[in-house]
């Protein structure tokens, strides 16, 4: 069986998703799960309704609510021209009632804890998926039935040996050739049954650890670029596709801020050894990656891309203190869900690095600078990434000529031995990426360094 995740913008409106069901038709012999993401917007959408509810703004949020309902039951219609089936109207309804309750319970207390906007972002992908599943005739499955997770609400983490138990009990045996199931990404549920989600982006790693647990052929990302790219094209519009990828390359790009990929979703595949593929729903002949556990082939010294992570803070604790401080934030960050790059100390007094990924751990940056620590906000983690960097790791140093000018905080060395990460300032990052790309990806494939 293979799996195939669609991302919000391949379901954005009926003519994604025809090009999406199209897709799921033509590998019906290959017994595909589907994996679906909300469509395009909706899960921003959600959280800016429910953000309205907790200011006790209930008619800003449930108009939110109406314009969300309008657009899914508008690309049904378009899908389905015939007219809605009555079950796919039925369940769009149920989950209508289902999220205009939420968003007056949240407003009715002005309070949104993490566990009801999981509930609240359940909806997005809970709407998508029963539209496509009607379109295309095939089973639907709550993911909520099988991505067992702890109940860190906002960032929960799947409890892999229960997930592939379930995964083998619940999708298995609807997975026969010529048909399909569809589930849904990034949601997941307590042994209690209390709705999670993984993290914002968080379907891909739900299509890694679906696909490891049935042991998948192929986990299929279709998105809107062609694959993983020598850069964030938004940044660098001449960004490349790359045709393969090392795990250990995907895995580092994705946790230095590549959006195409989720930081998580690398570890259950590699750990499976199997293949993943990158591609464009939209042009599904034009360029891919292939991400395999095989190191392709590269020139020593070769960066194969450059990415970054925005939203960085240093935290700085002087010599005098107790260097335990440090440490004690550290495992509150950790604890929280917020992500930490490095962890230096020195006789200077020490460096942490990290990233507030959730509510939680955003609060806990805020206490800690309230509480004495210095805190400095506005910085991003550059990585320069290759498997050439294993064989020639002081070649990535002389590229950093092109920064000689640059304010870096520090040099993080990574453990991998296939990037290089650096911290720069966040508003230097529009000018710097196209600059490290131009000089580490472009200029040595001209072959003028
Ligand atoms: P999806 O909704 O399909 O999950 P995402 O928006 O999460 O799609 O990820 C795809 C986007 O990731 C691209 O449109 C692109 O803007 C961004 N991106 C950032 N870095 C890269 C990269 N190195 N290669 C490809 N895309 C990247
Ligand atoms: N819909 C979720 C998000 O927008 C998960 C995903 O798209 O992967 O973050
Ligand atoms: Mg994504």
């Amino acid at each position: 069986m293979i799996v195939m995740k669609f991302g919000g913008s391949s379901v954005a409106d009926a003519d994604r998703m025809r090009e999406a069901a199209a897709l799921v038709k033509a590998a019906l012999p290959r017994s595909p799960l589907v994996v679906l993401s909300a469509t395009a917007r909706t899960t921003d959408q959600l959280f800016e309704a429910a953000g309205r509810a907790e200011a006790g703004n209930l008619p800003g949020a449930l108009a939110l609510h109406g314009e969300l309902m309008a657009r899914h039951g508008a690309l049904a219609r378009d899908l389905m021209p015939g007219g809605t089936p009555p079950e796919l109207a039925e369940a769009l309804a149920i989950l209508g009632g289902e999220l205009d309750l939420l968003l007056r319970g949240v407003a009715l207390l002005k309070e949104l804890s993490p566990r009801s906007m999981d509930a609240i972002a359940s909806i997005g992908e809970r709407l998508s998926t029963r539209i496509l599943a009607a379109f295309l005739g095939a089973a639907w499955v709550d993911a909520r039935d099988v991505m067992r997770t702890d109940g860190t609400f906002g960032c929960a983490r799947p409890l892999t040996a229960e997930v592939e138990a379930l995964a083998v009990s619940h999708l298995a045996p609807r997975l026969r050739p010529g048909s399909t199931v569809v589930t849904q990404g990034y949601i997941g549920a307590t042994a209690q049954g209390l709705t999670t989600t993984l993290g914002r982006g968080g379907s891909d790693f739900s299509a890694a650890l679906f696909g490891a647990a049935l042991g998948a052929e192929d986990i299929q990302i279709w998105t809107d670029v062609e694959g993983v790219l020598t850069s964030d094209p938004r940044v660098v519009p001449g960004a490349q596709p790359i045709t393969e990828l090392g795990f250990a390359e995907a895995a580092e790009l994705a946790a230095f801020g590549a959006k195409v990929l989720h930081a998580d979703a690398l570890a259950p595949v590699s750990r499976a050894g199997f293949r993943l593929v990158v591609a464009n729903t939209h042009r599904p002949q034009g360029g891919r990656t292939e991400i395999r556990s095989e190191v392709p082939p590269r020139r020593p010294g070769e960066i194969t891309s450059v990415a970054y992570k925005e939203g960085v803070s240093c935290l700085r604790v002087p010599p005098a203190q107790d260097a335990d401080l440090l440490f004690q934030a550290s495992t509150r960050l950790l604890e929280a869900g917020a992500s930490l790059y490095g962890l230096l100390a020195t006789p200077d007094g020490g460096l942490l690095v990290a990233r507030g990924e959730t509510a939680d751990s955003e609060k806990v940056l805020r206490d800690l600078g309230a509480s004495g620590l210095s805190v400095q906000r506005g910085w991003a983690a550059v990585a320069l990434v290759g498997e050439g960097l294993r064989e020639a790791p002081g070649r990535a140093l002389s590229l950093l000529d092109a920064l000689a000018d640059e304010p870096i905080a520090a040099i993080l060395a990574g453990d991998t031995g296939v990037s290089l990460v650096f911290l720069v300032p966040d508003n230097r990052l529009s000018h710097l990426i196209p600059k490290l790309h131009e000089h580490c990806i472009e200029k040595p494939l001209r072959g003028d360094a």
